[in-house]
């Protein structure tokens, strides 16, 4: 079957490489799957995982941001499934009230040092977000990287149905079918 031993070797290398590649897409779909599932995201953390995660905040504790190093999804630390800075609120400042969203003062998504976070009302969220002058000014922004404030921005501007999906993909330079994925929340489903 083989020509020689070097192909052989090289066949069977190539082979590994492919098992490996498969088991490493399966762990991240199952991971993928636990941040979908939302019993699983609203979990209370076991203590080994508390542990788990003091032992991450203490390696990366700083004066300054606390960046979080191991997991993320858009930019955010990803914890157990759950949303690093989400999980740093509520062990160090409390828990989190039903329908608030964790806010970053620094705006730094992966920013999990509590002092930089605070609680607000998505409406909270962008009047602060328009008194900063950071609202989008409907400029044509094809490789626009949305922060979380034009993220809620957009869902709270599709909610009254005075926006439709194709206004809000001219203003925010998306494609519609990003902007529909924001809203259905199948994208940006952490704030
Ligand atoms: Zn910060």
């Amino acid at each position: 079957m083989y020509n020689s031993k070097y192909q052989k070797d090289y066949y069977q290398k190539h082979k590994q490489e492919k098992i490996d590649y498969a088991k490493k897409w399966r762990n991240k779909n199952k991971s993928l799957r636990k941040i979908k599932d939302k019993n699983y995201r609203n979990r209370q953390l076991t203590n080994q995982e508390m542990q788990n995660f003091y032992s991450i905040i203490n390696s990366i504790k700083s004066p300054k941001c606390w960046i979080w190093n191991h997991s993320l999804v858009h930019g955010y630390g990803l914890f157990m499934g759950k949303s690093a800075h989400r999980v740093s609120y509520e062990l160090y400042k409390g828990s989190i009230p039903k329908n608030m969203v964790v806010m970053h003062t620094c705006d730094n998504p992966s920013c999990v040092n509590p002092e930089h976070l605070e609680i607000g009302t998505q409406s909270e969220n962008i009047a602060d977000m328009i008194k900063k002058g950071r609202q989008s000014k409907g400029e044509s922004k094809p490789t626009a990287k949305l922060t979380e404030k034009q993220v809620l921005e957009i869902r709270a501007k599709f909610k009254p149905r005075k926006y439709t999906y194709e206004m809000l993909s001219k203003e925010y330079g998306l494609a519609v079918r990003n902007i529909c994925k924001i809203i259905a929340r199948e994208s940006w489903k952490h704030i």
